[in-house]
């Protein structure tokens, strides 16, 4: 029963074949054997999720239906769920029990979900590795030596492990699509504003965006129609119809403009994961798909960027966390500012202060100009470059990441050598657009993903794209030795 999808499972439950309970108790079973192996879960709510499924098979024997009626997900830890913890990855929020949903959380409730849990994620969404976690590394199952990705990487372990179907994570610079492409999985970041966030908890506001991590772009598109839509709470959410994406899934590919930019091809790519990017586009040509080259001049100015930005963003959302509202605080303060000194100082993980430093720095008198000035005018050329780009092609294709998952361990010492492994994916995040990563093959065991972006709320497109794709391939459906 593990190895459902989230379509098939909506079949199966639709059919009477089993009930969600069984598979709820199936499927906890399975995180409770398996992933102490793995450290993908930092919560595990059998209750609830015992509850939701008991609920959700009495409202389709009252007749009620739906894809996601019944369906087990588990949530990154950093979407607030009322009553449990909601930790971010932090030990600042090792204690916090959200006294509300998110909007992601509460709707994908209504359609019927079962929240087996919360997911394990980078402190405060801050990595490219899953390493940063107070709870610990998150290990691939492809290779539990190596990395799975981050930030939102305990999302991807759990869903490629087949401990459950599918997940949801979010996206400030990549956390979707490259745990997705380090995992064998298929992730999208939607346009910025399709998805609240309201609930979530904040890292660099103008970047974040939630989306679906799971195993076919079948199971995204049904996931993302849970997610997406307008939300009075959130002011940068967008009040745009949301698409049918199941529908438009089976669309034919004949003509389809593919745009490669030339920039993603260069030095730093990995020869390997370069040939297996050119095998997708070879597939995708056969579908009836147009190539041409195409270029993204400003690329190479993104990840400086992105490291003023975002760290300029998150010193200001993190300035929250004071010891004096919620959230951890330390032992016998002698005055308040020993108390937000010493509080911040012991709750916050290296990383988070590293780019809580950084950040102020940028923002501050003298410097702002220099460095966060700078940086918001590279994010409109970059922006301009594919809003050019896409005057002449429908999707822009290419690898997710560099290189292969690396080793634990392997750039804990360089924090920069980090931040380049997003070199592919913090561009959309800049945009604003859209982008979704889909398995394309395997080095040395190790999954290869290929990254599709596309024009704003073409979601429906992306998916469209790679569900053709993964009808003409099988590496979405490999699944890791021992689960
Ligand atoms: N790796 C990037 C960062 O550390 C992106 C993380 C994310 O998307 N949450 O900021």
């Amino acid at each position: 029963m593990h190895q459902l999808t989230l379509a098939e499972i909506a079949r199966g439950l639709a059919d009477k074949k089993f009930s969600s309970e069984e598979l709820t108790r199936t499927l906890l079973a399975r995180i409770n054997q398996l992933d102490p192996q793995l450290n993908s879960f930092i919560s595990v709510t059998e209750e609830l999720a015992i509850s939701q499924a008991r609920a959700a098979d009495a409202r389709r024997a009252a007749g009620e239906n739906g894809p996601l009626l019944g369906a087990p997900i588990a949530h990154k830890d950093l979407f607030c769920t009322q009553g449990i913890r909601t930790s971010c990855g932090s030990k600042m929020l090792d204690n916090f029990k959200a006294p509300y949903d998110a909007t992601v959380v509460s709707k994908l409730a209504e359609a019927g979900t079962v929240t087996l849990g919360k997911t394990n994620m980078d402190e405060f969404a801050m990595g490219s590795a899953n390493e940063s976690s107070h709870y610990g590394p998150v290990k691939n199952p492809w290779n539990l030596e190596h990395v799975p990705g981050g930030s939102s990487g305990g999302s991807a372990a759990a869903v490629a492990a087949r401990l459950l179907p599918a997940a949801t994570a979010t996206d400030t610079g990549g956390s979707i699509r490259q745990p997705a492409a380090l995992t064998s999985l298929t992730g999208l970041k939607p346009t910025y504003g399709r998805v609240s966030r309201w609930g979530m908890i904040a890292y660099a506001s103008s970047l974040d965006q939630g989306g679906p991590l799971a195993r076919t772009a079948e199971d995204c598109a049904l996931l993302l129609q849970g997610m997406a839509g307008f939300d009075a709470k959130d002011s940068t959410c967008i009040d745009e119809p949301v698409p049918d994406y199941s529908a438009s899934l089976n669309n034919s590919l004949q003509g389809l403009r593919i745009g490669l930019p030339k920039e993603y091809f260069g030095a730093g790519l990995d020869p390997r994961i370069a040939d297996l990017v050119q095998a997708s586009v070879k597939a995708l040509e056969k579908l009836g798909a147009v190539v041409k080259e195409i270029s993204l001049p400003n690329m190479q100015h993104a990840i400086p960027a992105y490291y003023v930005i975002a760290p300029a963003e998150a010193s200001s959302n993190l300035s929250r966390f004071d010891g004096v509202r919620f959230g951890y605080r330390c032992e016998n303060p002698v005055d308040l500012t020993d108390l937000y000194k010493r509080s911040r100082g012991e709750g916050f993980g290296i990383e988070v202060q590293r780019r809580i430093m950084v950040g102020a720095y940028a923002l501050s008198a003298g410097y702002y100009d220099a460095y966060y000035l700078q940086a918001q005018k590279i994010r409109r050329l970059i922006k301009n470059d594919f809003m050019a780009a896409f005057n002449e092609v429908d999707v822009i294709l290419g690898p997710t990441t560099p290189n292969l998952a690396w080793k634990i361990g392997a750039k804990n010492n360089d924090p920069v050598a980090e931040y380049l492994e997003d070199v592919y994916t913090i561009t959309a995040n800049l945009a604003g657009l859209p982008g979704l990563s889909m398995p394309a093959g395997f080095v040395d065991g190790l999954p290869v993903g290929v990254q599709l972006l596309a024009p704003y709320f073409q979601e429906g497109r992306l998916l469209n794209v790679a569900h053709r794709y993964q009808q003409v391939t099988d590496w979405h459906t490999r699944a890791p030795t021992g689960f």
